[in-house]
Formats: C-alpha cells, structure tokens, sequence
C-alpha cells in the first residue's frame, strides 16, 4: 500500500527528517511504518492523545563511540561503534550487530526502528535495537578480528546485560565474532551471564536451529502464504540472493520442501545453477572458506557467474531477496512480473525498494516484508535466552517445531490485523499494524 501520509502524520514525519537529517534509509522505513498505522490510530485515539508515535520513533538512546584497534602490521586502525536502543517496552532491546562498511548511524536507526516491530510480531517479550560498525571483517585475520571485537566490546559492555540489552549477529557477524565478543564481556565482567548474547555456540549457551532460523523462517512464512491460495513451493524455481546466513539456510529448507533453489550471490556478482544448487559445496565456501560466491562456478560445471549483475534476471517464480536493504529495485521488479514470479518473502531487512514493493502489490504477487518473514531468526533468539535462564538445551527438532509455530503464528498476526484494519492481504500494513498495536499498548499502560 501507497497511500499519502494524514496531515498529522506528515507533520510527524517531516519533523523526524529534520531532526534525523542525511539518514535516507532511516526515512524509508519511517515512511513506511506510518503509511501502515493510519487505520491504528483511528481505532485508537488514546495512542495519538499519548504520543505513542511521536515518542516511538525518537531512540531511547543512542550510543555512539570509537574502537581503535592494532591491525597485523602493528598500525593502529580506527572503526566507529553503534549501538541504538530504540525501544524497551516489551523486553530488553534485542537486535544484532553488523559489521560492514556501509553501517553509519541512519542505517543502525533503520534496522533498529524495524527491529522494535519485527521482535513485537513474535509475541515473544523483547524490545528493539541494532548495532554494529564500519569495520569490514572480509580479508582481515582472526587475530585481527578478535582485537577488533575485543575492543568494541570494550566500550559497548557497560551498556549490555540479559535484563538490559541483548546482541547477536546481523552482517558480517557470525559464530567467530560473536565468541571473540561474548568473551571479552565475560572477562570484563566476571560474569558468564549466557542470556546477554544470543548465537552463541551450541556448547556454550547456544541454542539449536539458531543459526538456521532466519532462512528456514522465511521459508516458513512464505509456505503459509502460499497456503492461503491452496498452493505450496514444491517444484518451484527460487531465486535467493545473498549467500550469508539467511541465504544459506533459506536454499536448505526450499530444498527440503521441494522447491528448486538455483541462486545465489554477494556484492560482485550471482551465480546460477540450473542442476539446483549444490548446498554443500556452497556451505564449504561460504561458511568454512570464506571465499568469494564466483568461487562456487569455478568448482562446480554446471553453474554460471555472471560478474556484476542482478540476480532477479534470472526467471522464476519465488524471490528470496536475503542479501541487504535495497537489493531490489523497480526495474527488478518488473522483469521478475514479466518472468512469471508469484511470491516475494523479503529474508533481508528491508531488501525492496518502496516502488518494488508497490509493483508487486499491485500485480497481486504475495509480498511478505522482512519484519515479518525474517523474524524467525530474532525470535529463535528469544528461545536461546528462555534457555539460557532455565538453563536448558532444547534439540533441533523441538526447536524447529517452536520456530515452525511461531513463523505460523507471526503470519496469522500479519493476516488478520491486515484484514481488521482494512487491507486484507496487505502483509505490509498488517505486519506494521500488528507490531504497532503490542509495542503501543505497552508504552501506554507504562506511562510517558
Ligand atoms: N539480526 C537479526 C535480525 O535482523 C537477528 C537479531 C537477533 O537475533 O537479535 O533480526
């Protein structure tokens, strides 16, 4: 849904610019938030009479600060570190870090800001947060990102705790950074307080299907989806792109259920695999080599890479876009509608251009936007600090059942607050709807 802002909103929209000048990505997801609520606040005039939105997007606290480093050569090397919680009603602020170069404040508020509604979908009790640096852990040793992450760690810890704010992954921060971080909080601290960090390892306070939770979610939501056109994505071809962590285990749970996975990308270009990909060689690449995606067309004959182009050329009738926000633009979109796509579930944050989403929406393609179909990994992250507090270890396949009925659980929530606010089928206003409407109903029972 495109609709102009109310007069209200608008005012609220064009002061949040003003005061949060040069962060574009920030704006984007602001816009599309409170396009969303409209209909919340006519249902609720006790929400506007409160604030609730004026005081929703404005973070409870920023944190921004420097993180000098040795690098092997014995040079010193400054990143900058951030660290936005947003919002604590329902929970301590919960939200990964990423790591990479892009990352600037307006794109942390971005990924914050959608996290606070992301996290309220799941039901679960967490708050809203992101973080992360400018630092691009890609080429740099292990030696160097442990120092890296040991003094961002340095600085950050004062501010985290189980009760307080809970990190994890996100972008250039997996298994590795988040041992080196969890270690130096621990030995800051003298306190192996497990539930402050989630994606832990499994033999240290990790829970199970975390690291698969975020594309095996996605899969989820885009199976209940389906099902409400009495369809499934068996023998489908998939387009993913990315070939991180959500990419990854998005292409393993397709091809569990059936569907053909034949993408897969990073930022110099995509290959395409019309034998269907071969996941462990992918695996072996990405997740123990570190290689480049090229790397897989090299080993692998029957693939294709193709240097610098866009993935959504190539035909198919499910988009996973799980690379980063943006990703997929107008023109994307419009060849992928002339290729005969039926379904787009965003595994990214943000991953559509607002034009995109707009285009599929009106060619009635399902759409699911991230917030919604991306949350299964945050709220596997609920699971690990359950866990973590019970001190308990679930097994994989209890644990994918949770994932599985929360997943089911955050598409009904999206499917009907769509439907009660007036937009049935609209996953975006519903997703928007439903977050609002738990986040708003807690900040006005807690007082201003
Ligand atoms: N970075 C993930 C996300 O975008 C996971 C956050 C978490 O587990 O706290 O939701």
């Amino acid at each position: 849904m495109t609709s102009a802002l109310s007069p209200a909103l608008r005012a609220i929209y064009d002061e949040a610019t003003h005061r949060n000048a040069h962060e574009p990505v920030f704006h984007q997801a602001l816009h599309e938030v409170l396009e969303s609520i409209s209909p919340v606040l006519s249902n609720h005039p006790e929400f506007v009479e409160a604030g609730i939105v004026e005081r929703l997007i404005e973070p409870e606290r920023q944190i921004m600060f420097r993180v000098p480093w040795h690098d092997d050569a014995g040079n010193v090397r400054v990143n900058r570190g951030f660290r936005v919680q947003f919002n604590s009603a329902l929970g301590p602020y919960k939200g990964g870090l990423r790591f990479h170069p892009s990352v600037n404040l307006g794109i942390v508020k971005f990924l914050g800001f959608e996290q606070i509604f992301k996290n309220a979908l799941t039901g679960q009790g967490i708050g809203g947060a992101k973080g992360g640096s400018d630092f691009d852990p890609h080429g740099k040793s292990d030696a160097e990102v442990m120092r890296f992450c040991q003094s961002f760690m340095s600085e950050l810890y004062r501010h985290l705790g189980e009760h307080t704010d809970v990190p994890a992954g996100d972008m250039g921060v997996g298994a590795r950074e988040i041992g080196f971080l969890f270690g130096q909080y621990r030995r800051l601290t003298n306190r192996h307080e497990s539930g402050m960090f989630t994606g832990k390892g499994v033999q240290w306070g990790g829970a199970e299907v975390r690291t698969e939770a975020t594309g095996y979610g996605t899969v989820f939501f885009a199976q209940e989806m389906l099902a409400t056109r009495q369809d499934s994505v068996e023998g489908k071809r998939a387009i993913v792109s990315g070939s991180g962590n959500v990419a990854i285990y998005a292409i393993e749970k397709l091809q569990q259920l059936g569907a053909k996975p034949i993408t897969a990308s990073d930022s110099s270009g995509y290959i395409v695999d019309e034998n269907g990909l071969d996941l462990e060689l992918l695996k072996q690449l990405k997740e123990v080599e570190r290689a480049r995606i090229s790397e897989y067309a090299e080993r692998r004959p029957s693939a294709r890479y193709v240097a610098g182009g866009s993935v959504w050329d190539v035909p198919g009738e499910l988009a996973f876009p799980c690379a980063t926000q943006n990703e997929l633009t107008l023109s994307d979109a419009r060849t992928l509608l002339n290729n005969g796509l039926t379904l787009v579930a965003e595994g990214a944050n943000m991953p559509c251009t607002p034009d995109a989403v707009e285009t599929f929406q009106a060619a009635d393609v399902l759409f699911a936007p991230g917030k919604a179909a991306n949350a299964g990994g945050v709220a596997t992250s609920a699971l690990e600090m359950s866990q973590n507090a019970a001190r308990q270890r679930w097994d994989f396949t209890s644990s994918e059942d949770k994932l599985h009925e929360i997943m089911r659980g955050v598409h009904a929530s999206a499917w009907e607050a769509a439907e009660f606010y007036g937009h049935p089928g609209d996953y975006v206003v519903g997703a928007n709807a439903a977050g609002f409407k738990r986040v708003a109903d807690a900040m006005l029972a807690q007082g201003v």
